[in-house]
């Protein structure tokens, strides 16, 4: 056990008690105080010297540290300013490594990694351990970003690590699993006792690993926007049947729903079936189906 780590916990209660740190609840602070799983983050996103990595919320250090050992350069977005001081004095023995005082929601991530980065065309990993409050945010930011991301390798809440893993006609399957799937490979890496933080969150977590898709999609959307819309508005009610979402998206229009009752019929998809067993293939195929008929 290395006692010196920022991650352990004698060291991260010390460091905690020397500045004055409070965890800021509103800011979505738990520090993580395990020296295993921080290790086993850093495995999990298989860092080396060649990759740039973009950490979102270093708190006081703990995964920045072993991410400066094992990457070429690490940029950390940090919104709390309070921090800042602790990760200049705490992260000093670490040339390769940059804190940036910014809002990860409101970052210019392309042009960050254009300026920041020394070679921006080595491979970019994201690793994190995310604030919970804003999980899906910044996973839609990072997708909407336009970047090639080599990996993203972030601790999130247990539950909703099921929903970006989730299979098909499972429970936790649903629109964020889709918009995940539309661009990426998800896989859990492992899952985090609630003990492993200081404070203890009220819910365990696990770490997922989002790669780039290698096989491309079997059929791609006419428009983007309008698929993830439909998906949006198959899933508002998830315990009705996709017919009767169907019927609330389109405001009961009858000439449109008499449309669609067809297009069902010829993509031999069954109305009275649940949203959660359509495959994201065929979402994207209703969605092409109906943009050709102009609904
Ligand atoms: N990485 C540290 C660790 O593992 O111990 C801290 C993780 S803590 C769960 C989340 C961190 O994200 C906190 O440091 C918090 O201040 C920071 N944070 C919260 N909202 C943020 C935002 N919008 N942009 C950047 N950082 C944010």
């Amino acid at each position: 056990m290395n006692k010196k780590a920022i991650g352990n916990y004698r060291r991260t209660r010390e460091i905690l008690d020397q500045y004055g740190i409070h965890a800021k609840k509103g800011f979505g602070q738990n520090f993580l105080t395990d020296l295993n799983v921080l290790n086993g983050i850093v495995q999990a996103a298989h860092i080396t010297k060649e990759d740039n990595v973009i950490e979102i919320g270093p708190g006081i250090g703990a995964l920045t540290e072993p991410l400066a050992k094992a990457a070429g350069e690490v940029i950390a977005l940090e919104i709390d300013t309070d921090l800042l001081p602790v990760l200049d004095d705490v992260l000093s023995p670490y040339d390769n490594v940059k804190v940036i005082n910014q809002d990860v929601l409101k970052a210019n991530l392309p042009e960050l990694i254009q300026t920041e980065f020394s070679d921006p065309t080595k491979p970019i990993k994201v690793v994190a351990n995310l604030p919970y409050y804003i999980t899906s945010p910044i996973l839609m930011n990072l997708l909407a970003s336009q970047v090639n991301w080599d990996a993203i390798c972030v601790m999130m809440q247990k539950e909703v690590a099921d929903r970006l893993t989730a299979k098909p006609g499972t429970k936790a399957y649903g629109s964020l699993t889709l918009a995940i799937e539309y661009q990426m490979k998800a896989k859990t890496a492992f899952g985090v006792n609630r003990r492993s933080f200081v404070p203890a969150p009220n819910v365990d977590s696990a770490i997922v690993v989002l790669t780039p898709r290698k096989q491309p999609l079997a059929v791609e959307p006419f428009d983007k926007k309008r698929l993830f819309s439909l998906i949006r508005g198959c899933f508002a009610h998830r315990r009705k049947s996709l017919w009767n979402n169907l019927k609330s998206l389109l405001t009961n229009d009858k000439d449109k729903l008499a449309i669609v009752a067809e297009v069902l019929e010829q993509l031999a998809i069954d109305p009275q079936t649940r949203p959660e067993q359509l495959s994201l293939d065929q979402f994207i195929q209703l969605a092409n189906a109906m943009h050709a008929r102009e609904i």
